[in-house]
């Protein structure tokens, strides 16, 4: 099948997001993890390329995206999604500006849009200035970030230093007006030279707006909530055909696995729900594992009855993760659980997992690189922006849910188990 869009995200767990949001629709949607090494085949109707360039150097990220967008071109796709975070994460040089100038030259396109609104977060644009709930993003969590501290809240001045043609904004009062008046005024700026336009947006009726005034446009830039009205107006303009393939529901057999590294405070609620359910539980201990190794936990997996769906957690209270980042150093204690739930994930698969239910961004990064996943079909929504996925490792079918940190209910790994029932 054609792809009708394709979809370049800067990070990860904002791929899944994209994906499970454009999936929502009923279309069939791949993700891939980094530009494929083959040329495209079997490929979705929407097909979604996660790369990791949020922070890397400007010409890396650059080169990365032009890479990703020629796969995507093969695949056949002709409209294109420069997908990044809610909260513009971006540093003074990039990569969200460089990213888009370079994509568009390549696309010889004019003019794109920037919409990081996602309003159901919380996330908003007015007058070109950034919200997060009801605080201005410079003065948000965000100020604090890490690795990409946002001081300042309007679009505008973030880009303008990113980018060498011309920014402006189309304000919520044109958008309020319509798509049709949107587009006039796309045009406007267009004719005025504007390669670079800011969207407000403050609701999902905006969102709306905006993508039928822009999605025909070769390149929109934004949030993953702008790209949730385009696969009914792709559909409208007759670009899916009616017969386009759906979502997946492979046949797989009852062996599950539940595999939680994420030390959130809802993934640690949501392991002690499980483990009130009564379900076989094995703790990994950063310490024992760094003396002894995984093999104490890889033995205790394989011995499980997998239609049990055993969980395998390092989840642990704040007051015990720093314990073992005190004595490991934080990277070490990270790297250890990682391996550690990445051996019990072969392991399980090797004694006839086929469903993997798995807590933690960075923990999923390591499971799936071990499964020898790279690509992934995405299935139904269990929790808002945590779809199932399916996969083939290593020649045999697998589903996989990865969940990222705060999501989902307390509840989640009985809902994610009652959703993909064997
Ligand atoms: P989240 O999505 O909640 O951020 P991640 O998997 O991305 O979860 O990050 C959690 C990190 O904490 C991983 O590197 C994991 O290996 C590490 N970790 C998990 N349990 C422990 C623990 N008990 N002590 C120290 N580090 C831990």
């Amino acid at each position: 099948m054609t792809t009708v869009l394709g979809c370049i995200a800067d990070d990860f767990t904002g791929a899944t997001d994209l994906a499970g949001l454009l999936a929502r629709s009923g279309v069939k949607v791949s993700l891939r993890m980094g530009v494929p090494d083959e040329t495209p085949s079997e490929t979705a109707p929407f097909e979604v390329i996660a790369l990791k360039i949020r922070t890397v150097p400007v010409d890396q990220a650059v080169a990365q995206a032009l890479n990703a967008l020629e796969w995507l071109q093969a695949a056949g796709a002709q409209r294109f999604f420069w997908k990044y975070c809610s909260t513009f994460d971006s540093t003074a040089d990039g990569n969200i500006g460089p990213v888009a100038e370079a994509l568009m030259d390549a696309l010889g396109s004019t003019q794109t849009i920037y919409c990081p609104a996602f309003p159901e977060n919380g996330r908003a644009i007015f007058m070109g200035n950034l919200f997060v709930g009801q605080q201005p993003l410079a003065e948000s969590p965000m100020k604090d970030h890490p690795l990409t501290p946002m001081r300042d809240s309007s679009l505008i001045r973030l880009l303008k230093p990113q980018v060498t043609h011309p920014v402006c904004l189309a304000d919520r009062l044109t958008v309020a007006k319509g798509a049709e008046a949107l587009r006039d005024h796309l045009s406007y700026l267009s004719s005025e030279g504007v390669a670079h336009v800011i969207v407000d947006a403050v609701a999902d009726e905006d969102l709306k707006t905006i993508a039928e005034a822009c999605h025909d446009m070769p390149l929109m830039t934004g949030g993953s909530a702008l790209a949730m009205p385009l696969p009914a107006l792709f559909a409208a303009d007759g670009l899916l055909a009616a017969d386009a393939p759906g979502m997946l529901h492979p046949d797989l057999g009852p062996g599950a696995v539940v595999l939680s590294g994420s030390c959130s405070a809802m993934t640690n609620q949501q392991v002690a729900s499980y483990l009130a359910t009564g379900a076989a539980a094995y703790r990994l201990d950063p310490l024992e594992l760094a003396e002894r190794g995984p093999d104490a936990a890889v033995a205790w997996i394989a011995a499980q009855d997998l239609t049990k769906t055993p969980l395998i957690y390092a989840t642990a209270d704040p007051a015990s993760v720093r314990a073992a980042q005190e004595r490991l150093g934080v990277e070490r204690a990270g790297a250890i659980v990682e391996d550690a739930l990445a051996a019990c994930a072969l392991a399980a698969r090797d004694a006839g997992a086929r469903r993997f239910v798995v807590a933690g961004g960075e923990t999923s990064g390591a499971v799936t690189q071990a499964l020898g996943v790279d690509r992934l079909d995405i299935g139904a929504e269990i929790a808002p922006g945590v779809p199932w996925c399916f996969a083939v490792s290593e020649g045999t079918p697998i589903a996989l849910t990865l969940k990222s940190g705060n999501f989902g209910a307390e509840t989640f790994f009985a809902d994610a188990l009652s959703k993909l029932t064997p």
